[in-house]
C-alpha cells in the first residue's frame, strides 16, 4: 500500500519535482510559520509540513519513504523501537515540542514504548551576508527538562498509579482533519498524565513539577552560522530536544533559510549579479564600484576598447561566496549586463548619419526599390503580448466570437493607409 501522508501535508502529488516541493513548502511555511500563529493546531501543522519537507526533500529519505512509508523511515533510520509506522509520527510531532504542542498522530502502538525524543525543528532566517561574513545567532527556545525536585520521579518513589483519563493507555482518541474531505482517527496524547499512562497521588506529587516529572526551561542555543553554508541547511544540537522520563533525549534541528538578496543571487558558491550599464558605457567602457556582501569596495571595469554586448556574462574569479569548511577558497562573481539603450529620436537626422559615420556597417542593404511589384512593404509596430494574438494557440479562447475576419488580430487596429 502506498503511503501518501506526507505528500497530502504538502499538498503535492507523487511525482511533483523538487523545486514544485521546496516551492510549496515555502508557501506553507510562511501561513503556518509559528512566528505568527499562536495557535496551537497551527503550530502543530507547522511540525508536520516541515517533517513531510525534511523526507520529501531529501533523496534519500524520500526514496525511503516512497517504496516503505513511514515505517520505512523509521526501521531505516536506525531509530528502532517503534511498535508500528504511526509512532513514528507521534514521535515526530507529539509530545510538545518547541512549540508546545502536544498532539499529533498516534497510533495503536501506544505511546510509552518509544525510546528517543522528537527532534525540534526550527527555521533561522539569515541573510546572504550572514552566510558570507558568518555570524553566530541566539535563539531562545523554551523546552521540556526532567524535574530536578525529584528526579524526573514526579512525587515520592513508588507513588505512581494508573491514570484514570487513558486508563494507563496515554492516549486519547480523537477526529482530526488532514485535508479536505480526511478524516482520520487520530490518538492524542492524554493530558491528564502527558502520555504516561501514569499518574502521582495528590499528597504525594512533587511540588516543583506538579507530578509532571518535567519542566519547562527556557534555553539560549548559539547557531554557529558557519562562512559559506546553504540556504536549507542543518545546525544540529543533539540531545537539546525535550526531555522526557525515560526517552532518549531528541536534537533540536535548526533550519537555516536564506533570505532574498536585493542584489545578489547564489548558485552554489558562486554569485550572479545583474548589471545594467548604458550604450554609452557597453561601447566606450564602464566603470562600476561593488560593495561585496563583507563591505569592501571592488572595482569592476572593462578593458581598454572592449565592447559589452546586452546579455554578455563576466567573471570574476574568487569573489563568490566562501566555501564551507574551507572559507578561505571562494567561488567566483558572475555579472550579467543588461544594456539600456536610448529613447526613440535622441539625436537628429544630421547628427545620425555623423553617427552612422564612424559606427560599423550595416548589414542589410537600406536602398530598397519600392517599385518592385514583388516587394510590399508592411507595418511594423511593438510587439504587446497582452494585444498581440496571432492565429495561434491564443484564438482559441475565444472560439465563441465569431469574427468576420476583417478586424484586426486581437482587436488591433491596423494602421494601414
Ligand atoms: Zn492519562
Ligand atoms: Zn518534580
Amino acid at each position: 500500500m502506498a503511503d501518501n501522508k506526507l505528500y497530502d501535508i504538502l499538498g503535492v502529488n507523487r511525482n511533483a519535482s523538487v523545486n514544485e516541493i521546496k516551492k510549496q513548502y515555502r508557501k506553507l511555511a510562511k501561513t503556518y510559520h509559528p512566528d505568527k500563529n499562536q495557535d496551537q493546531t497551527e503550530a502543530e501543522k507547522f511540525k508536520e509540513i516541515s517533517y513531510a519537507y525534511e523526507v520529501l526533500s531529501d533523496p534519500n529519505k524520500k526514496e525511503v519513504y516512497d517504496r516503505y512509508g513511514l515505517k520505512g523511515l523509521q526501521e531505516g533510520g536506525g531509530g528502532g523501537g517503534f511498535s508500528s509506522a504511526e509512532d513514528i509520527f507521534s514521535q515526530m510531532f507529539g509530545g510538545g515540542g518547541l512549540f508546545g504542542g502536544l498532539g499529533g498522530f498516534g497510533g495503536m502502538g501506544g505511546g510509552r514504548r518509544r525510546r528517543r525524543g522528537e527532534d525540534t525543528i526550527h527555521p533561522l532566517k539569515v541573510s546572504l551576508e550572514d552566510l558570507y561574513n558568518g555570524k553566530v545567532s541566539k535563539l531562545q527556545l523554551s523546552r521540556n527538562v526532567l524535574c530536578k525536585a525529584c528526579d524526573g520521579l514526579g512525587g515520592k518513589p513508588g507513588s505512581r498509579v494508573k491514570c484514570v483519563g487513558c486508563k494507563g493507555q496515554g492516549m486519547k482518541v480523537h477526529l482530526r482533519q488532514l485535508g479536505p474531505g480526511m478524516l482520520q482517527q487520530m490518538q492524542k496524547q492524554c493530558d491528564d498524565c502527558g502520555g504516561q499512562g501514569e499518574v502521582v497521588n495528590e499528597r504525594d506529587r512533587c511540588r516543583t513539577c506538579n507530578g509532571k516529572r518535567v519542566t519547562n526551561e527556557t534555553k539560549i542555543l548559539e547557531v554557529n552560522v558557519d562562512k559559506g553554508m546553504r540556504d536549507e541547511q542543518k545546525v544540529t544540537f543533539r540531545g537539546e530536544g525535550d526531555q522526557q522520563p525515560d526517552i532518549e533525549t531528541g536534537d533540536v534541528i535548526i533550519i537555516l533559510q536564506q533570505k532574498p538578496h536585493e542584489k545578489f543571487q547564489r548558485n552554489g558558491n558562486d554569485l550572479f549579479l545583474p548589471l545594467t550599464i548604458s550604450l554609452t558605457e557597453a561601447l566606450c567602457g564602464f566603470a562600476y564600484t561593488l560593495k561585496h556582501l563583507d563591505g569592501r569596495l571592488i572595482l569592476i571595469r572593462s578593458k581598454p576598447g572592449e565592447v559589452i554586448v546586452p546579455g554578455a556574462v563576466k567573471g570574476v574569479k574568487g569573489e563568490g561566496m566562501p566555501i564551507y569548511r574551507n572559507p578561505f577558497e571562494k567561488g567566483n562573481l558572475y555579472i550579467k549586463f543588461n544594456v539600456e539603450f536610448p529613447e526613440n529620436h535622441f539625436i537628429n537626422e544630421a547628427q545620425l548619419k555623423q553617427f552612422e559615420a564612424i559606427l560599423p556597417q550595416r548589414i542589410n542593404a537600406i536602398d530598397i526599390d519600392l517599385n518592385d511589384e514583388h516587394t510590399e512593404e508592411v507595418d511594423l509596430h511593438d510587439y504587446d503580448p497582452s494585444n498581440d494574438r496571432s492565429n495561434g494557440r491564443s484564438e482559441a479562447y475565444d472560439s465563441d466570437d465569431d469574427g468576420d475576419g476583417a478586424r484586426g488580430p486581437g482587436g488591433i487596429q491596423c494602421a494601414s493607409h
